[in-house]
Formats: C-alpha cells, structure tokens, sequence
C-alpha cells in the first residue's frame, strides 16, 4: 500500500470542470484531497462555454469568479432567426441585478482558472493517472490507480459521461440516446457580429436548430441539431479560420443513486443531457460545491438526494426547451415568437425572460 493514502482523505477521479471544483472547494475547507486525471495534459477542447450566475456564486470565495470574469465576454443579447427573419431580439445585459448576467468562456479556459486555484491552494492535478477499480471496505475505500493501491476515506466519481467509478459499483445511467447526431463547429470570425456577446439562434424547417454562441469577440461555436454544424447554418458567416469541427451523439440520462457508501457520483458521471439550454458544466460545478458543503457541514447523508432532484428538474428543463426549439416551425409558433417580441417591449419582461435564461437553479 502506497503512503499516499496516510495523509489524504478525499480521492477524486477526472480532472474536468465537476472534478477540479470539487478539488478546489474541498481544498478551501482545508480538506486533504487528491485528483487523478488519465489525460496527459489539460484538454485543449471546448465544450461548454456559458457560465451561470449560480455558478459564478459558487465560484465567488475561491476567488475562480473574479477570474472568469476578467477573461469571459459577457451575454449582451438573444435574436432568434426563423428561415433567416429575425423574428425576436432581447437584450441579455440589463437586468436590474448586476449578477444575473451570462458569462462566456470557453471550457478549456474555465478548467484552466480552476486548476489553477486549486493549485494555489495546494492540490495540483495529477495527470496521466488513471483510476482502474475500487473496493469499498465500509470506512475505507481501497482503490487502484496505475496498478497501484491507496486507501480514500471518499472516493469522488467526477469521470464524465463513461464514468468508470460508476460502473465499478454497478450503477447505470437510467435514460435514453438521442437518434440523430448534432453537430458542433469552433470558427474565427471577426466580422461575424458588430455587437459582441450576442447569441443567435435559426430555426429552420423540419426541427433543424443552429445555435451561434459567442465564445469572445471574434470566435464562435456553431452547435445544430444535424451532422455538419457549418453546412447547416442557412446565412453567410464570413469565418477566417476553423477551430474544429466534429459530430457528438446526445445522451439522457441520470443515474438512481449518486452515492454507495463512501463512494460519491458528480457532473456528467452523474447525469447528461442536451446542451440546449447550457447546463451540463454548470450542473456539475454546482454538484460538486455542494459535496464540498455537505461535507464541510457534515450532512452527506443529504447530498444524493438534493442533487439527484436537481439533477432530474434539469434534464426535465433541457428536454422542454430542445423539444420546443425542435419542434418543426409553422404559421402558429411563428406568430407565437413575434407576439413574444412585441412583449420583450413591456418593462419587466425582457428581465423575467433573461431571469429564467439564465438562473440556472442548481
Ligand atoms: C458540444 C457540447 C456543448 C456543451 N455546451 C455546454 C454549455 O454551453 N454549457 C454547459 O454548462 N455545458 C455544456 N456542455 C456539457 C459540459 O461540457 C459537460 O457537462 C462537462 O464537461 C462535464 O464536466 P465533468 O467534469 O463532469 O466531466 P468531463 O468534462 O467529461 O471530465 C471528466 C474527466 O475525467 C477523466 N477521466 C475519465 N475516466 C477516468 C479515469 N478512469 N481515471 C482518471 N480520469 C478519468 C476524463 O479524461 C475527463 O477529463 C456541452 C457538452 C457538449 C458535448
């Protein structure tokens, strides 16, 4: 048995979002922890970009917040587009409070500041280190990393959506995969918007949905909803240089139970779904401040079952609003949206509409 485990507490496995702030919020409670990570390297890839006022609470003490915000471009406004007609606009920037605004920034970066605190408080990620299985032994949890044994009094599963920690206690993600594949494409283009930090959204015939989400003042990520985001997107954008581009498969799903014993399940290893609507990364930064509470407050017996509903009023969240962007549009959803525009013109609503946009109430 390896010394490590002597000395440290807590073993979290995956180094994305849900497992760096787990590392960073349990460090801050002055708890020993490790982070095991099978990558070689942080991941250069973006997934999600929108970060949450929520989120942006929950990131507040560690003092992650203030730097997200100094890097990220902030939401300014929505226009959604059927068959290219703009048929509403709102803007997303002026609610009365200062704090229910939507931060963009791309995932690479927003793991990149969270490392980057969790170092500063003194866990460093260990990368290249992969979690292979787990025993647990009632008030320990004997794990094997690399061929080697340690011993965890908890042991984290933040290991995303194919979540070896979960398999090795035989839980499944109970839910169902899309059919069709959707489409993501990361693109520079400068002359793309005149207003930075607006979102668009083209709703076409026949359910197809191409959302243009500004990721800084000149780069954008085209997400549709059929393969070949770019192909998809019905008006011209003036791209200078393509990021990537690439085909992913949605997965809905959630798992029963977010604990076994010492073992504890967190962010995508936990639950997925659309990213209509934003909130995966956000999802599982949120599970994992509230292991950390829970734990700080000593009421982890509370911490499946709060998670869990939330988890589950998300997906039922996500599913209504990909159902309605999906819906095929006719002559009545079209009459719907611009009567919606007339109404975004009343004081109040464009904030109530922001408001729920972007509450994100994990
Ligand atoms: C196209 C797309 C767009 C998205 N857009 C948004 C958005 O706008 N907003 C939003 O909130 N969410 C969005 N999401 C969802 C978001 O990216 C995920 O919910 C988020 O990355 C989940 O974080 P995580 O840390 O739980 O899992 P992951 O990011 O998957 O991290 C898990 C980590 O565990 C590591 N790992 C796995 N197995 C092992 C092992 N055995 N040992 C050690 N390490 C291991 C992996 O290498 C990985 O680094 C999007 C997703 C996609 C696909």
């Amino acid at each position: 048995m390896n010394n490590h485990s002597q000395d440290t507490s807590v073993l979290i496995v995956g180094g994305g979002p849900t497992g760096l702030t787990a590392a960073l919020e349990l460090a801050r409670h002055g708890v020993n922890c490790r982070v095991v990570e099978r990558r070689e390297a942080p991941s250069p890839f973006s997934r999600a970009v929108g970060i949450m006022p929520n989120t942006m609470r929950l990131l507040e003490p560690s003092g992650a917040a203030e730097l997200i915000k100094a890097k990220s471009i902030m939401a300014s406004g929505l226009e959604v587009y059927v068959d290219a007609e703009r048929v509403f606009e709102m803007p997303m920037d002026r609610h009365h409070d200062p704090s229910v605004r939507l931060f963009c920034l791309p995932q690479d970066q927003t793991e990149s500041i969270l490392a980057q605190r969790a170092g500063e408080l003194g866990v460093d990620v260990e990368y290249d280190k992969r979690f292979e299985s787990l025993e647990d032994e009632g008030d320990r949890v004997r794990v094997t990393v690399d061929g080697e044994t340690y011993a965890y009094d908890y042991v984290l599963g933040a290991d995303g959506s194919r979540s070896t920690v979960r398999s090795e206690l035989g839980l499944d993600a109970e839910g169902f995969d899309l059919d069709d594949e959707w489409a993501i494409a990361d693109v520079e283009a400068p002359a793309w918007a005149e207003q930075p930090g607006l979102f668009r959204v083209y709703i076409q015939d026949e359910g197809v949905v191409v959302f243009v989400i500004p990721m800084s003042p000149t780069r954008y990520r085209v997400v549709s909803s059929r393969p070949g985001a770019l192909s998809t997107l019905n008006v011209e954008m003036p791209i200078e240089h393509i990021y990537r581009e690439g085909n992913f498969l949605i997965s809905v799903r959630q798992v029963s139970d977010y604990r076994r014993g010492q073992v504890f399940l967190m962010g995508d290893a936990a639950h997925t779904h659309s990213p209509v609507g934003g909130r995966g990364m956000n999802l599982g930064i949120a599970d994992a401040a509230h292991f950390a509470a829970c734990y700080a407050k000593g009421t982890l017996d509370c911490y499946s079952d709060d998670r869990h509903q939330i988890g589950a009023d998300t997906i039922a969240y996500t599913e209504k609003v990909r159902g309605t962007v999906m819906t095929p549009m006719n002559l009545t959803r079209r009459a719907a949206l611009q009567l919606l525009n007339f109404a975004t013109l009343i004081p109040g609503v464009p904030e109530k509409v922001t408001q729920k946009m972007v509450s994100g109430e994990f």
